[in-house]
């Protein structure tokens, strides 16, 4: 039996659009994205709920809470979580017993607070570097949130089957130890792929964003990454996409790769 899966929105937020789109200029990048007076973007946290017979996992939880005032209107943060999105569901949050991090990042992993029963799966090489707070931003790895997952944190290494149908697998570049999520599901193959392709726009090579720690290994993991997605026919869940959450991978009038949009899914935010 494979895994049925649904996506939920857990919040929506906004950044910047120099930052999300690093070396590709404004004039180009504004051209497609229209930035807002304070030159910043809107984005929404995708996660995926994926159930089989009894079980449940979590792929993803938002920022969370534990803002300030301040850094709720920094970010345009609205009052949705993960929590009000399991709940639009019909799920109890509770029943969540494990939650698989991409990376742990506070748009990522900063939600693992409010599931508090939920063992929290993540790749070791992440788990350090976040300890660590290895990082060109001083305030991405929260150590609030870290303190509350450290006894529940389950570690990885390298690519992982993690469990019937789930398939854990490095894609360096964005941090040395994100990892993308491959699930088997009656579609075929769904996976996501986090902040690697965090919405649509990005599906260009060149289009790294300004907080990847490693340009161009994030550019060489993208440009096999969509060969293996196209050439399998993939689902993809984006992270931050509030348009197009969902897309497959084709090849353009120039034979080069683009993002269709999928509709036919199940949705609750
Ligand atoms: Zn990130």
């Amino acid at each position: 039996m494979n895994w049925n899966w649904t996506l939920l929105d857990a919040g929506r937020f906004k950044l910047d659009g120099g930052s999300m789109f690093g070396v590709v200029p404004k004039g180009l990048w504004s051209r497609f994205c229209k930035p807002d007076e304070h030159n910043c973007l809107p984005y929404c946290c995708n996660c995926v709920l994926l159930e089989k017979d009894e079980k449940r996992i979590l792929i993803e939880s938002g920022y969370g809470v534990g803002w300030s005032d301040k850094e709720k209107q920094m970010f345009g943060m609205d009052e949705s979580t993960i929590l009000t999105a399991l709940v639009g569901a019909g799920i109890e949050p509770d029943s969540i017993d494990t939650l698989i991090l991409s990376h742990l990042h506070f748009d990522h992993a900063a939600g693992a607070t409010l599931l508090p029963n939920a063992q929290v799966v993540v790749q070791k090489q992440e788990w350090e570097d976040a300890l660590a707070n290895r990082s060109t931003m001083s305030k991405t790895y929260l150590p609030r949130v870290l303190e509350s997952i450290k006894d529940r944190v389950e570690l990885v290494e390298g690519k992982t089957l993690y469990t019937d149908g789930i398939t854990l697998t490095p894609r360096i570049g964005h941090t040395w130890g994100i990892q993308s999520i491959e699930v088997e599901t009656d579609g075929g193959t769904l996976c996501f792929a986090s902040d690697l392709i965090p919405d649509h726009h990005h599906v260009g090579l060149a289009f790294s964003m300004g907080y990847d720690m490693l340009p161009w290994e994030n550019k060489m993991t993208k440009q096999s990454f969509l060969e293996e997605a196209y050439a399998d026919s993939w689902t993809l869940v984006l992270c931050h996409d509030i348009t197009h959450p969902v897309v497959r991978v084709i090849k353009n009038e120039k034979n080069a790769f683009a993002l269709e949009p999928v509709t036919d899914f199940s949705r609750n935010q």
